[in-house]
Order: structure tokens, then sequence, then C-alpha cells
């Protein structure tokens, strides 16, 4: 149950509807991201780890306190190194079946992530578990590979990492356990959850072939398209706010915030941009509001 008065009788919605946390590769605690969401003026969050609902709890706590509505989300990646994105939106820990694909995923990441640091330990660049200061819970993953190869000055930033050692066909890179993306759909939307798919100029896929796929995505339960994220420019995103409007699916968008820097984004800075960031956040909460706490 959730209260959300007419547009006429309620503060326009400032949504980031794509937030990472300390619980995947983000830096921050969830009452640290709440704090900032809070300062930046956004008044509507989904956090949207990576494969773990970890950090919901804390989060819908630390919204509360700040008076931000919160939706509770996950990303999972599916097609293997395609790394096609989808975000999947008021998700739950009731959501058993969900629950245990996503213990798997973070089983095969951890399995990654130790293999790499095997490998990376011999090209003469040593590194542990130890090293990755996981989070308690927290699977290990490239992003945190990166961080530790920086503190130890084996790369310079977290991109140089990638570049050299950790992206598609370096050496330390490990190949994912493939998931079919339509799979990932039908699981989130049988569930109860709302699925999107996230920042589709990221997608490897030919535009034709993205398009097709986007049909048949829409027929296993896809609901949405992030139109709205900082590897878009105005124009793709008001390209794929179209796609979306002209199929009825539901227009999101958000920072992918991560720590505050690029290739990411900043808490709430599409929001200058999004100019229908209040309808198009006022449509998805119709969707469901019983996991939104106002
Ligand atoms: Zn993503
Ligand atoms: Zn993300």
């Amino acid at each position: 149950m959730h209260a959300i008065p007419d547009a006429a009788g309620r503060p326009a919605w400032r949504p980031d509807l794509h937030v990472h946390t300390n619980a995947s590769d983000g830096i921050f605690a969830p009452s640290d991201v709440m704090r900032r969401a809070k300062e930046r003026g956004v008044n509507l969050v989904a956090v949207t780890d990576h494969d773990t609902l970890l950090a919901l709890p804390e989060s819908a706590r630390a919204a509360m306190a700040h008076g931000i509505a919160f939706i509770p989300g996950v990303e999972i990646s599916t097609a293997g190194d395609d790394e096609v994105h989808v975000l999947g939106l008021f998700v739950g820990s009731h959501m058993k079946n969900l629950s245990a694909r996503l213990r798997a995923f973070r089983g095969d990441k951890q399995r990654r992530c130790v293999e790499a640091l095997r490998i990376l330990t011999n090209m003469g660049l040593p590194l542990t578990l130890q090293d990755l200061r996981l989070p308690h819970g927290v699977a290990g993953s490239r992003p945190l590979i990166a961080r530790a190869m920086v503190r130890k000055g084996y790369a310079a930033s977290v991109p140089d990492a990638f570049e050299r050692f950790l992206a598609v066909g370096r050496r330390a890179y490990v190949p994912r356990r493939n998931m079919d993306t339509g799979e990932a759909i039908a699981l989130l939307s049988r569930e109860g959850a709302v699925p999107v798919l996230a920042h589709p100029a990221l997608i490897a896929y030919e535009r034709t072939d993205l398009l097709n796929r986007l049909e048949q995505w829409m027929a296993q339960g896809l609901r949405g398209i992030e139109a709205w994220h900082p590897a878009h420019t105005p124009e793709t995103a008001r390209y794929w706010a179209g796609i979306a409007r002209s199929r009825g699916l539901l227009v999101t968008g958000g920072s992918d915030f991560h720590d505050g820097l690029p290739p990411h984004g900043e808490l709430g800075d599409r929001l200058p941009l999004w100019d229908t960031a209040d309808s198009d956040a006022a449509r998805l909460l119709d969707m469901d509001g019983e996991e939104v706490a106002v």
C-alpha cells in the first residue's frame, strides 16, 4: 500500500532508477547513497545491484529515513559476453526462483574472480581475494579487481586495468556462464517483477537485430526500456524513449551510479535532460504500489 496523490497534489517525481551500492560494485553503503540522493534532490530511487538483493532492506530503511520513495531492484547480466543487462524492478527475497538464480550467478561470479586472480598472479601481478576488500556476502567482480590493481600500482586507473587486463578478450578475462536474455525477462515477469531493458545503446547487437529481439522480449514479459542513461546522448535517449512509447513500454532512466565517476553517472544527473521523468515515474509506480514506501 502506498500513498501517491495525483499529479496536482504531490511534488514532481525526480527519479533515479538505476543505482548501485557496495553490495555489488558500487563504493557506497546504502545509507550514504540515500543521503547523497537527498542532497541532489532525487525523491525516488531504485537500487539495482548486480545479481544480488543484499542491499535492499538497508536501502529501504535509509530511503524512508530521508523521505525518499524506494523501488527494490536488481540488474542481471545476460547473453554472455554481449553484455545485455536487464533491470528487474519491484523485486524481493520472497521471489524464490529469482533468489535461487541470483545465488547461482554469484557463485559463478566468484569462480570467475578467483580464476582471474590466479591468471594475474601467474602474470607476475600477485593478488588475493583479501586484496579485493569484499564486504561480507559480496561476490568478487572485475570492477573490484580493477580497484585492487590500482591500489597495488598494477594499473593507473580502473579503465586502464580493464583496457589492459580485464576487458573481454584480454588475458585475465574469464567468460561468464550464459543466461539467455529472454529467459531472464520471463523469470522476472513470472515472479511479478517489472523487467526493463537497461542501456540499449551499450548492447553489442546491430540496431535491426536488437529491434527484432525487442519484439521477442516483449512477448516474454519485457515492460520497459531504460532510455535515459549516462552512456546515451540526448538524441539516443529520445530515440529509445520513442521506441518504448511506440510499443507501449515504460520509459525509465537512471545514472547507473557506482562512485560518481565516469563512465557511470552521479545520482540524479539525467534529470536536467529527462523532461518526462515525472510522468514516466508515475506510470512505473502505477504498475506496483505494494513495494513502494513513501
Ligand atoms: Zn548495466
Ligand atoms: Zn548498472
